[in-house]
C-alpha cells in the first residue's frame, strides 16, 4: 500500500493518481484543505487538461447564465416587493 494513495484513478489511462500539491483555502470561517491530484503519465496528464479546460469553458458558461438568471429573479421581485414598516 502506497501512503501517496489518493483513492481515485485516471479516467483515461486507470493509473492511480498522485498527489500534485495540496493547499489550503480559507472559505468563509473554515479552512478547507484541497488536493490536487494529476496522473502520474504526463502525456496522460497533458489530455486530461486539455479536457479540464473544455470543461471549465462550460462550466463558466453555465455560472454566468445562473447569475444572470438570479439576477432577472431579484429585479422581478424588488419590483413587486412592497414596503411594510411597523412602529416598534
Ligand atoms: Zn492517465
Amino acid at each position: 500500500m502506497s501512503t501517496n494513495n489518493t483513492n481515485s484513478v485516471c479516467p483515461i489511462c486507470g493509473k492511480d493518481r498522485i498527489i500534485a500539491k495540496t493547499y489550503k483555502e480559507r472559505i468563509g470561517n473554515s479552512v478547507v484543505q484541497t488536493t490536487l491530484t494529476i496522473c502520474p503519465d504526463p502525456k496522460c496528464q497533458a489530455k486530461l487538461n486539455v479536457q479540464l479546460e473544455k470543461e471549465k469553458v462550460i462550466r463558466d458558461g453555465m455560472k454566468l447564465a445562473a447569475e444572470r438568471r438570479l439576477l432577472e429573479q431579484k429585479q422581478r421581485r424588488s419590483s413587486g416587493f412592497r414596503k411594510t414598516s411597523r412602529i416598534v
